[in-house]
C-alpha cells in the first residue's frame, strides 16, 4: 500500500498504528526512511508512546558497536536507511534472523526521496529484501508514505516490485492558504551577451520575510543553498536594524542601548541588489552547497531527499554515503540570540526575532528553535531543505519560496508548512531568473488544479542492476526461480557479470566467490569515481569533496571555488591524485568552464512522428571534454579572458530522447533568416529548463546537445540526455510526454518580456558554449514546426 497525501495530513499515524499493533502481537517492523535525522524524530515519537512492549533501535551508522547485537536480538521496530540495510542488514542477514522470520511489515517513509538513480538502486535493495525475507519464511507488509505524487501506485510497485494499493484522498482538517506567485522584476544590471538581468529571488524573499516580520506574521522562507539562506537572514535582519533604529529616534531608549551601536554585530548591512546575493546568478554556476560540501560534510545527513546542490551534475548527492557516514558534532552554536522576552520594548533587538537554519544543528539547537518559533520569540526563518529533515515546525502563518522548489510535490510540502491550527495561511513563490520559474509564475495553471508529477526511476538500469545482483548472489546463491523478482533484463545482466568473472555460474544458479564484499560493487548515493578531494594548499585542511564528473567544470585549475560563503582559487587540479589545490582569496572576477560534448547514437528504441519531425528514444554516448574557462568581471559581466585547460574527456553511455526536422521543414525558416543552430541550441536550453516539469529531476540531472546536422541522423537534432551513467528515466519521460513538455518549453519562450533571451527564457546556467549561439524567435519556429499537425507544415 502507498499513502500518497501532502504534509501534516496524518501519514504517520496511518503506518504507526498497524505497525504498533504488529510489535505488540510478536512481530517485527522495519522502518526505512531516507535520512538518519528523520529516523532520530521518528524515534523520539515512538519513544514517546511509552509503550513498554514496544522497543524501538535505530540501527544506523551512528549506532555504536556494543549496541548493535542489542538491536539485532531485541528490538521489535528498528530504524534504518536504505545504505544501512544495503551494506550491513542484508549482507548479514543470518544475524538478524529472528528479526527477519517475524518481519511483519516494512514501512518505507518519504519515499518519495527515491527517485532516479538513487531511487533505482533503492528498488533493487528492496528487492533483496524480499528476497531474504521469503528465506526467512515471512511475507511483510510494504507500507510506503510519499508526499502527494502522480500515479502513486505505478511508482510504488517499480520501487518494490510487488503489486500495490493507493491512497490519496486528504480528508485531514486545514484552513485555506492563499498562494501567491511573484516575479521580481528586471533591473538594470546586463549579464551574459548583454542580457537583462531580473532582481534575485533571494533579494525579494529577504524584503518579504523582514515585511512580514514586522506585521507579526510568522514566516519562514525556503532557499535553495545554504549560503542563501544565511543571506536571507542577514539582509532581513539588518532591514530589521535599520526599522529598529528609526524607532528608537521616536521612543525613548532603555538605559544603556545607546551605547551599543544597532546595526553593530552580526547584522552587516547589505544593499539588496549588490553581488552578495548573487548566488542565485546563473553565471557563477555554483548555486548549491552540493558542491561544497564542507568540513562538515559527514555530519549533514546527505541531501538525498533535496532537489538542491544541482552544481555536482549528477542530482545533489555529493556528499556521498551520507545516510551512513558516522557524524562528527557539528558546531552547536546557533547564529542568533534569543530575543529579549521583556515587555519593555527594546528595538535593539528585533533583529533577533529572524535566524537562518542549516543542516547540521544538533537536536538540542533544533528545539530550541522550535521552541522559540512556537513561543513567537523567534518570528521568521530562512532554511534550506534541510528542514525537511527533522525540525518540526509546522503550524506556521506565511512560507516563503524563493525559486521553484523543483517539483509541484515539494512546492505542496513546503506551503503545507503554513496554517496554524486550521486557520489561514499564505505561501509565496518567488522565481528565480530560469525560464521554468518564469513559466510557473505566468502559467498558474501549471500549479493548480494537476496532478502532481510522477517520481520516475528506471531500475532496470543494467549499472545498477549488475552491482546489485552481484550483492544478492553474495547474501543467497541465485536461482533460476529468482529471476523474475530482479527483473526482464536479469538473465543478459547476469551473462555479462559471468563473462566479467564477478559471478560463477554453477548448475545450481550463479555464485559469489570473490573474497571482496559485493556490495562494494554498488555506490547508490555516489555520482560515480573516487571524489575530488579539495584542500587548502597552506594550511593542508580538507575542505569537502567534489564527484570526479563535476571537477573537471568546478574545481579545474585556474577556478573560482566557494565554499560556505569563503571564496578560494584553484591553484591546481590533480585527477590522479584526487586532489585539488586551493587558496583563499578575494578575485573580482568568476570563471566558468567551457566544454566540447559530442554525442552518437548507440541504438534507437522508439520512436514516433511529431510534427513535421521525428521524436526518437535511445541509446547515446556522450563525450564531455573541458578545454577552457572564461573570466568574467564580478560586477560588470566584462570578458577578462578565455584561458584553455589540458583535461581528458570523459564518456558516459547513457539514454536520451531526441527530436530530428527534415531539410524540407526548416528550410523556409532558414530562408526567413532564422540562425538555425542558434534556434535548436535554445530550444534545447529552453527544453531542459521545463523537463522537471514532468519528471522529478532538476534541470542538472540533465544535459543537451543541439546541432543543425547530426552526424548520426544527417538532419537538423536536438538531443536531451539523462546525466547518470545508463540512464535514470528522465529521458524516457520526456519521450512519453513530448507534446506536452515541448508545448510547455514553447510558452516559457514565449511569455518571458525580453527581446533576445536571457535566463529567465533560453540562457542556461550550464551552458558549455557561454550561452552562443542562441536565437529566440528562431527557437520559437522550431518548436511550432514540432507540434503543428503535420498537414500544415509538409508540402
Ligand atoms: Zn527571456
Ligand atoms: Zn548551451
Amino acid at each position: 500500500m502507498i499513502i500518497s497525501t501532502g504534509t501534516a495530513s496524518g501519514k504517520s499515524l496511518a503506518y504507526l498504528t498497524p505497525a504498533v499493533a504488529a510489535c505488540l502481537d510478536g512481530g517485527t517492523i522495519l522502518y526505512l526512511t531516507p535520512t538518519k535525522a528523520l529516523a532520530a524524530d521518528q524515534l523520539r515519537s515512538l519513544r514517546e508512546l511509552r509503550i513498554t512492549q514496544l522497543r524501538a533501535a535505530c540501527f544506523d551508522g551512528d549506532t555504536p558497536f556494543e549496541e548493535r547485537t542489542w538491536v539485532r536480538q531485541h528490538a521489535n521496530y528498528v530504524l534504518t536507511n536504505p545504505d544501512m540495510l544495503h551494506r550491513s542488514i542484508l549482507p548479514r542477514h543470518a544475524q538478524w534472523s529472528s528479526f527477519f522470520r517475524r518481519l511483519r511489515m516494512i514501512v518505507v517513509d518519504e519515499c518519495h526521496g527515491y527517485r532516479g538513480v538513487f531511487g533505482s538502486h533503492v528498488a533493487q535493495i528492496l528487492r533483496r529484501l524480499r528476497r531474504v525475507c521469503a528465506r526467512y519464511g515471512s511475507r511483510p507488509t510494504f507500507l510506503l508514505a510519499s508526499a502527494t505524487a502522480s500515479e502513486p501506485g505505478a511508482f510504488a510497485m517499480r520501487l518494490t516490485g510487488l503489486e500495490m494499493d493507493e491512497v490519496t484522498v486528504d480528508a485531514s482538517p486545514k484552513g485555506a492558504t492563499t498562494i501567491a506567485l511573484w516575479e521580481p522584476p528586471l533591473t538594470e544590471l546586463r549579464g551574459e551577451g548583454g542580457a537583462p538581468v531580473r532582481r534575485t529571488a533571494t533579494a525579494e524573499a529577504a524584503d518579504l520575510l523582514a515585511d512580514l516580520v514586522l506585521a507579526d506574521v510568522r514566516t519562514l522562507a525556503f532557499v535553495r543553498s545554504r549560503r542563501g539562506a544565511e543571506t536571507v537572514a542577514l539582509t532581513a535582519r539588518a532591514k530589521l536594524a535599520d526599522v529598529a533604529f528609526s524607532l528608537s529616534g521616536r521612543f525613548p531608549h532603555p538605559p544603556g542601548a545607546a551605547e551599543q551601536p544597532i546595526t553593530g554585530h552580526d547584522t552587516p548591512r547589505t544593499p539588496q541588489d549588490e553581488p552578495l546575493t548573487s548566488q542565485d546568478s546563473p553565471a557563477t554556476g555554483l548555486d548549491g552547497p552540493a558542491a561544497t560540501p564542507g568540513r562538515h560534510a559527514k555530519s549533514l545527513d546527505g541531501h538525498a531527499t533535496v532537489p538542491d546542490g544541482h552544481a555536482t551534475g549528477q542530482g545533489g548527492h555529493a556528499t556521498g554515503q551520507g545516510g551512513e557516514a558516522s557524524g562528527q558534532v557539528p558546531e552547536s552554536s546557533l547564529n542568533w540570540a534569543l530575543p529579549d522576552p521583556s515587555p519593555h520594548p527594546d528595538w535593539s533587538d528585533l533583529p533577533n526575532k529572524i535566524a537562518a537554519y542549516r543542516a547540521g544543528y544538533l537536536a538540542e539547537d533544533r528545539r530550541l528553535l522550535e521552541k522559540a518559533l512556537r513561543a513567537g520569540t523567534l518570528m521568521g526563518l530562512a532554511t534550506t531543505n534541510a528542514l525537511e529533515l527533522g525540525v518540526d515546525v509546522s503550524g506556521l502563518d506565511a512560507v516563503l519560496i524563493a525559486g521553484w522548489p523543483g517539483t509541484r510535490a515539494s512546492l505542496w510540502q513546503q506551503a503545507g508548512r503554513a496554517g496554524r491550527d486550521g486557520q489561514d495561511a499564505l505561501a509565496v513563490l518567488i522565481a528565480r531568473d530560469d525560464p521554468l520559474d518564469t513559466y510557473l509564475v505566468h502559467h498558474p495553471q501549471a500549479l493548480f488544479g494537476r496532478p502532481v508529477e510522477a517520481i520516475v526511476l528506471d531500475p532496470d538500469n543494467p549499472y545498477v542492476l549488475g552491482p546489485h545482483l552481484c550483492a544478492a548472489a553474495a547474501e543467497i546463491p541465485l536461482t533460476e526461480d529468482d529471476l523474475p523478482i530482479f527483473g526482464d533484463t536479469t538473465s543478459t545482466v547476469l551473462d555479462d557479470l559471468v563473462a566479467q568473472g564477478l559471478l560463477r555460474r554453477r548448475p545450481t544458479g550463479w555464485f559469489w566467490t570473490r573474497r571482496e564484499r559485493a556490495t562494494d560493487l554498488a555506490d547508490i548515493r555516489g555520482g560515480g569515481g573516487a571524489p575530488i578531494q579539495v584542500v587548502e594548499s597552506s594550511t593542508g585542511r580538507l575542505l569537502g569533496s567534489v564527484d570526479e564528473p563535476s571537477a573537471h567544470t568546478t574545481v579545474h585549475t585556474g577556478a573560482v571555488y566557494l565554499h560556505q560563503g569563503e571564496t578560494f582559487l584553484v591553484e591546481l587540479l590533480d585527477l590522479e591524485a584526487g586532489v585539488a589545490l586551493v587558496s583563499g582569496a578575494n578575485p573580482d572576477f568568476t570563471t566558468f568552464a567551457r566544454d566540447i560534448t559530442d554525442i552518437s547514437i548507440l541504438a534507437t528504441q522508439r520512436s514516433q512522428p511529431l510534427g513535421a519531425g521525428t521524436l526518437h528514444f535511445g541509446e547515446v554516448e556522450v563525450t564531455r571534454q573541458v578545454v577552457s574557462y572564461l573570466k568574467r568581471r564580478l560586477q560588470s559581466g566584462e570578458m577578462l579572458g578565455d584561458e584553455p585547460l589540458d583535461l581528458p574527456p570523459r564518456t558516459l553511455r547513457t539514454r536520451a530522447v531526441w527530436w530530428t526536422l527534415p531539410a524540407s521543414a526548416v528550410a523556409p525558416l532558414a530562408e526567413a533568416g532564422i540562425d538555425l543552430g542558434g534556434a535548436a541550441h535554445a530550444a534545447e536550453h529552453a527544453s531542459i529548463g521545463l523537463l522537471p516539469l514532468f519528471a522529478t529531476c532538476d534541470r542538472w540531472d540533465i544535459g543537451g546537445v543541439s546541432t543543425e546536422l547530426h552526424a548520426d541522423t544527417g538532419l537538423l537534432t536536438v538531443f536531451v540526455y539523462d546525466g547518470h551513467e545508463g540512464g535514470a528515466g528522465f529521458a524516457e519521460r520526456g519521450y512519453a510526454r513530448a507534446a506536452d513538455w515541448l508545448t510547455a518549453t514553447r510558452e516559457a519562450i514565449t511569455s518571458c518580456e525580453c527581446e533576445r533571451g536571457c535566463p529567465s527564457c533560453i540562457q542556461s546556467p550550464k551552458c558549455g558554449n557561454g550561452n552562443e549561439p542562441l536565437h529566440k524567435r528562431g527557437a520559437v519556429r522550431l518548436l511550432d514546426t514540432l507540434l503543428s499537425p503535420q498537414s500544415t507544415t509538409t508540402g
